[in-house]
């Protein structure tokens, strides 16, 4: 039988893939690359290593955590250091989405349920595990003259 890996282990794996998704889908939107990246809030260019995915709802809610519309690819400084760098994330969120859709975003904070089930976060891995398979496969063909 298939040893069971702990909880916390199978979260931090996917969350492990899921920031690599934002991260290569945020370097070719900002520089048609999969090498840099422009970070969303203080628009300065990291390599991909340097960029980390920061959420723009503060709280690990189920519908926040792994939701690919509000995290963006930022830097240390505005993700750690400036707790999201809010003053330039949130004005930006409302020029992309409207400010509707940015308070439905906010609301999502309240949500109660934070507890991931094994077989959901498994769902996470698989999906992220075939778009990082994508794209690794377009940055090997990615001619750059
Ligand atoms: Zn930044």
């Amino acid at each position: 039988m298939k040893k069971k890996l702990p909880i916390t282990k199978i979260k931090a794996k996917a969350w492990n893939l899921f920031s690599r998704y934002i991260r290569y889908r945020d370097c070719y939107a900002t520089t048609g690359t999969y090498e840099y990246g422009i970070c969303y809030t203080c628009e300065k260019k990291y390599s991909f290593k340097k960029l980390q995915a920061g959420h723009f709802v503060d709280s690990r809610t189920k519908p926040v955590l792994f939701n690919p519309d509000i995290v963006k690819a930022q830097c240390m400084g505005c993700n750690v250091f400036k707790k999201g760098n809010k003053d330039f994330y949130t004005p930006k969120m409302i020029k992309e989405y409207g400010q509707y859709k940015v308070l439905e975003f906010l609301e999502l904070r309240h949500n109660k349920d934070k507890t991931w089930r094994r077989e959901e976060l498994y769902k996470v891995i698989e999906i992220y595990q075939d778009k990082i398979q994508e794209y690794e496969q377009l940055a090997r063909n990615h001619v750059s003259d």
